[in-house]
Parts: C-alpha cells; sequence; structure tokens
C-alpha cells in the first residue's frame, strides 16, 4: 500500500492509474480508524478499481471549544489497518499542505448546512465541503464513499456535488455498529465507562423509534419524546432528537408520511463528548 503525504504525488498517482484505465475511489476519514471507516473501503471496491483512504484531520470544520487538539492521531496504526482492509493508498497530507499561507476561498453551503449539528457548530459543514472538495479536485475519484453515520455530511455532500457539478458518484454505507448498538465513532474512547455503558441507550432509543413507527405511530411529537426520554438521564443529554426528509433535512411537521431520517446528538456530561446517531424510517417498510 502506498503512502502520499504531497498533493503533487497524489495527483501523479492518481492519474497514472486513470491512464491505466482504472477506476479510483476515494474514502475521506480524520483517521483514529475503526471497523466502521474499514466497511467503506470494503464499500468502495464494489465500484472502482483502487480505492484512496485519505487520513487528515481537518482544523477548518473544528470550532474554537472542539476536540481537534486532542483528537485521536496514529498514523502508523491507521495505515496498518487500511492495508490489512485492502485499501491501494493512504493520503495522509499535513493541515500546511492543505491550508498553505494565504489560503482563504472556502465552499459555503447555505441551509443545510445550518440545522441538526450545524446549529451547535456553526461553519462545520463549510469546513467539510471545502475539505471534501479540495479531495476531489486532489484524488479526482469516480465515486466517494461516506457513512451513513454522518448523514447531515451526506446530505450536504451530495448538495455539493450536485450544485457545483462535481463529476464524482456519492455512495453511502450503512452505519456499523459495536455489539450493544453504539455506532462506532473514534470519539467513543473519551468515554469513561459508566458512559460507555449508558451509551448503548443511544441506538436503543432509535431502534424503539423505529418499532413505534412500524407498529402504526406517526406523530413526530411521540416519537421524539420517546427517543429523548430513553437517553436522557444523569450521564447524557439530547443536544437535539428530529425527524426531518433525509435528503432536504427539511423537519416533518406533525406527522411522518414518507421516508424519515430520525437523527440525534447528545453530549455526555462527565467526558463531555458529543455522540450522534441516526436511523431511517420509511412508511413502505
Ligand atoms: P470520520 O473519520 O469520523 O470523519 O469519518 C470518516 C467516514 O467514516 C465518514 O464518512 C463517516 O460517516 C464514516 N463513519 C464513521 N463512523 C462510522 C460507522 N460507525 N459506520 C459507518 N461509517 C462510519
Amino acid at each position: 500500500m502506498k503512502i502520499i503525504k504531497s498533493i503533487v504525488e497524489m495527483r501523479e498517482y492518481a492519474s497514472a492509474l486513470k491512464a491505466d484505465g482504472k477506476s479510483v475511489g476515494l474514502v475521506p476519514t480524520m483517521g483514529a480508524l475503526h471497523a466502521g471507516h474499514l466497511s467503506l473501503l470494503a464499500r468502495v471496491r464494489d465500484f472502482c478499481d483502487k480505492s484512496v483512504m485519505s487520513v487528515f484531520v481537518n482544523p477548518t470544520q473544528f470550532g474554537p471549544a472542539e476536540d481537534f487538539a486532542k483528537y485521536p492521531r496514529d498514523l502508523g496504526r491507521d495505515c496498518g489497518l487500511a492495508e490489512s482492509a485492502g485499501c491501494d493508498c493512504v493520503f495522509a497530507p499535513s493541515a500546511e499542505e492543505m491550508y498553505p499561507e494565504g489560503y482563504g476561498v472556502g465552499v459555503s453551503v447555505g441551509p443545510i448546512g445550518d440545522t441538526l449539528c450545524g446549529a451547535a457548530r456553526p461553519g462545520h459543514f463549510n469546513g467539510v465541503a471545502t475539505v471534501v472538495l479540495k479531495l476531489f479536485n486532489i484524488v479526482s475519484p469516480q465515486a466517494a464513499v461516506f457513512g451513513a453515520k454522518d448523514a447531515q455530511q451526506v446530505a450536504v455532500i451530495k448538495r455539493v456535488v450536485a450544485d457545483l457539478n462535481v463529476p464524482v458518484r456519492v455512495i453511502t454505507a450503512p452505519i456499523v455498529r459495536e455489539a450493544d448498538g453504539l455506532a462506532m465513532s473514534s470519539r467513543n474512547v473519551y468515554l469513561t465507562r459508566p458512559e460507555r455503558e449508558r451509551a448503548a441507550n443511544i441506538s436503543k432509543s432509535l431502534f424503539e423509534a423505529k418499532a413505534l413507527f412500524e407498529g402504526g405511530e406517526q406523530s413526530v411529537e411521540r416519537i421524539k419524546e420517546r427517543v429523548a426520554s430513553i437517553i436522557n438521564g444523569a450521564l447524557m443529554k439530547t443536544e437535539y432528537v428530529e425527524i426531518v426528509d433525509p435528503a432536504s433535512l427539511r423537519p416533518f411537521d406533525k406527522v411522518i408520511d414518507g421516508a424519515a431520517l430520525i437523527a440525534v446528538a447528545c453530549r455526555t456530561l462527565e467526558s463531555k463528548t458529543r455522540l450522534i446517531d441516526n436511523i431511517v424510517v420509511d412508511c413502505l417498510h
């Protein structure tokens, strides 16, 4: 597996593959890899001949009070895992390589970046969209895979690709969970032991919401209340529980009458970790 740190070299590697008739798929990550990330590599292989995984903790998507400095970083470990999962190339640029002196232009994603996680993380999705577009321009992949765990990120990237006519196919991969249902996340390592045990309630609340919906409950308010009541407690508080259209992220008003994304974010009260999860429900299922 190739490890590349410079943009010039990354471009050369990608163009050589293309000249050889190979399609390239990109998996953008911030490293601290887990099985969720590795599932994206498996998915990319369904669509492309070669896989590039970027490992870059993107400073522009972190707010001033967020965990940029303490975000877990271990490139050696990440490369080992990526290689064992069949990755062809890890692209791991430095912050200076991606944002050199004088850098100033960025993508502004508009209202889709202001709801859900964007409400508590102003500018976050502009940072995400900017770095992803930069990665697309550096790697020129035919396809890129994103995890359904970050449902708003998927919706934002799909908007960017549609609105800016970016020739990349956006593929979504299902959420990979721990045995007790907790969505895998690089941030789970922050959790204290009691928080970790309690965190299983997040997915439990979503599975329950789905079961309620499938049992005939369509009231937005009642489903949201049930989700919040399962999550909230001495160790964890919801930041939001929302039921929205999966593409536009516009909230359902009173009843769920189509495919809906039930999305939650919560904060743990000991380690102050922010966790997100979601589930999609559909009237047809
Ligand atoms: P991150 O490194 O957290 O920015 O995530 C990189 C990519 O991995 C994003 O597309 C995430 O949605 C995806 N991802 C993270 N956790 C999971 C998970 N538990 N299951 C599936 N995809 C995930």
